[in-house]
């Protein structure tokens, strides 16, 4: 790999909590990124919801298939900048491996649960939970036994948490800012879902094409192009054309902004990227507020429609009863959490189990233990 001067060098990396002999032909975040592959928390991705169930069309994103798109941009974007590709798309994978079922929702859910306890639930924070302790496959140590910059990326995802009210992630350094290749996962994250969404939205029947063009001008523009360049195409092809231009100049304006937020920053090292007095991946002013406009589009029209509200609202009501249930009744988890629950503060182990559900095994476990579920399995 031909990296810029700025990029995670594999050969810097902090390493791994239990050090392991190098592998003859892979680098250090390569098998990162192939261990997250091969971990049950990945492959769940493909049963939890990321804004559309599957109740509407077998067609929608899902964790998974979002990850995937977030981690093929990711791959592009880093490697326009020179950045390491293989630690971009290790973050990539790994970035919503810590989600709960039923989506924001959901986290939204476990997080008020765990407050009536004075805890709180983060999705971040879990993902670390899981890559350390939960996934077991390894013979030599508990975890995926990832690398410290992987690590560091996962808690550093969308959000800077304060070293103050988080002294046990002070080994992250939560003062610095993570390497480029963690920074724009973020941004893709927004790239991917802001427009996978318009795409979902349109498929699920949700999407009022006169409302979009109103309030959203940068598809409106694309579209008008599109229309203009392709009078008699198909409509859905000339809205998929103008999605794919939208997702398009998000992701270049995010290289080229990036780049010259580097550039000024004179950063030579990944360890200047991290010392920065801001983040440094990012959009443009321009691009920013185009896609804030997007943002607003999505919140104010798809993910509150009442065909989603819905469903949402008796899925998480399925979780809280499941929680309560769990709460009183350990043993009624599998040994490792119902043997967990007697040595642990027992509502973080209740949620922890529930976290780690996929929308399809919570409402099963819903089903069995209450009978008639309240929500229609698809
Ligand atoms: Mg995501």
């Amino acid at each position: 790999m031909n990296l810029a001067p700025y990029a995670m060098h594999a050969e810097n990396s902090r390493g791994r909590r239990f050090s392991e002999p190098p592998h003859p032909y892979r680098s250090e975040y390569a098998r990162d990124r192939d261990r997250i592959i091969h971990s049950r928390a990945f492959r769940r991705l493909e049963a939890k919801t990321q804004v559309f169930t599957t109740r509407f069309s077998d067609h929608f994103r899902n964790r998974l298939t979002h990850t995937l798109e977030v981690s093929q941009i990711a791959r592009t974007v880093a490697a326009a900048l020179g950045l390491n590709t293989e630690l971009a798309e290790a973050l990539a994978l790994a970035h919503d491996v810590g989600h709960p079922p039923f989506g924001h929702a959901g986290e939204e859910k476990l997080d008020e649960l765990m407050r009536a306890h004075g805890g709180f639930f983060d999705h971040n924070l879990h993902a670390l939970r899981i890559v350390e302790q939960f996934e077991q496959r390894y013979l030599d140590f508990p975890g995926l036994n990832l690398t410290f910059e992987v690590r560091e990326g996962i808690i550093k995802h969308s959000r800077d948490y304060p070293g103050d009210k988080f002294p046990q992630l002070a080994e992250y350094d939560l003062g610095l800012y993570p390497p480029l290749e963690a920074q724009i996962i973020d941004w893709v994250d927004e790239i991917a879902y802001n427009t996978a969404d318009l795409d979902d939205a349109r498929e699920a029947r949700l999407l009022s094409l006169d409302v979009l063009l109103r309030e959203v001008p940068l598809f409106a523009e694309h579209y008008a192009a599109v229309c203009s360049a392709y009078p008699d195409a198909p409509d859905k092809l000339r809205f998929n054309e103008a999605i794919k231009r939208v997702l398009d100049l998000l992701a270049t304006d995010l290289i080229e902004t990036t780049g010259q937020n580097v550039a000024q920053s004179a950063a030579q090292s990944a360890a200047e990227i991290r010392k920065a007095p801001s983040r440094l991946a990012g959009l443009s002013a321009e691009a920013g507020a185009r896609n804030a406009e997007l943002k607003k589009f999505l919140q104010a029209h798809i993910y509150r429609h009442p065909a989603i509200l819905d469903d949402r609202i008796r899925s998480v009501r399925c979780l809280e009863e499941l929680f309560a249930f769990y709460l009183l009744t350990p043993d009624a988890m599998p040994p490792f959490h119902a043997q967990l629950a007697r040595k642990e503060t027992r509502h973080i182990v209740v949620c922890d189990y529930i976290a780690g559900m996929t929308d399809q095994f919570l409402l099963r476990q819903h089903q069995e233990r209450f009978g008639a579920s309240r929500r229609s399995v698809n």
